[in-house]
């Protein structure tokens, strides 16, 4: 994941400066994607047998337990900060993977990394990448929702990339809903872009498979 991040960073700092450059834009739209049924779906993946979990399945199940924290507090800043439906309605969305994902962790006897304080993290690289999110998304709404696809296509990767490694059923089936999820805040957050008159073109995701997410509307 490591290369990941790097590119992710570059990304980030390539728009702070692109974005620095525009100016900001105040026509607000009604982008209000709710995600109850995903919330629904994220409870049927309890009862099977306790395996023991290789290191990468613990390890990956630590790390998205923060990584979709970050991207709960992200929201939770950025609507705070503009006041935009799309970031509090996904944020709480947010928070139902990150509880997912707890249940996992107790399910297995992990310990759990959550700090309970917006913007903490265990993991340094994810505090740090906080930070650079906070910086762009500063800028101006556009360049919040510009955050927001960011995070999303950084969660279907890095997602992807864990559930392609486990054979663990429930892991696999909560990665699953995740993912899904994930889609559906990425085609909210380009979905908004777009009405706002910016073409968001995909930083993470190849090409295809980022045209195939944003044309499903499934
Ligand atoms: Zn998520
Ligand atoms: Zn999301």
């Amino acid at each position: 994941m490591k290369t990941k991040r790097m590119l992710f960073k570059m990304a980030i700092l390539v728009m702070v400066f692109t974005l620095s450059a525009c100016s900001e834009k105040q026509n607000d739209e009604d982008l209000a994607n709710s995600d109850n049924t995903e919330a629904k779906s994220l409870n049927g993946s309890t009862a099977v047998q306790v395996l023991s979990l290789t290191e990468t399945d613990s390890l990956g199940l630590i790390f998205m337990r923060e990584e979709e924290k970050l991207a709960r507090d992200a929201y939770l800043v950025l609507f705070s900060k503009y006041n935009h439906q799309v970031f509090d309605n996904i944020s709480q969305s947010e928070q139902v993977h990150t509880d997912a994902i707890l249940r996992l962790l107790n399910y297995y006897n992990l310990d759990d990394p959550f700090i309970d304080v917006i913007g903490e993290f265990n993991d340094p690289s994810l505090a740090e990448l906080f930070n650079d999110l906070m910086i762009l998304g500063d800028i101006n709404l556009d360049s919040a929702l510009v955050v927001g696809a960011l995070i999303e296509e950084t969660d279907i990767e890095d997602i992807a990339n864990l559930a392609s490694k486990t054979e663990v059923q429930n892991i696999i089936q909560v990665y699953g809903n995740l993912i899904s999820g994930s889609e559906n805040h990425l085609r909210a957050f380009v979905k908004d872009l777009s009405n706002r008159g910016i073409d968001y073109q995909p930083r993470i995701l190849p090409a295809d498979q980022f045209n195939d997410i944003i044309n499903n509307q499934n």
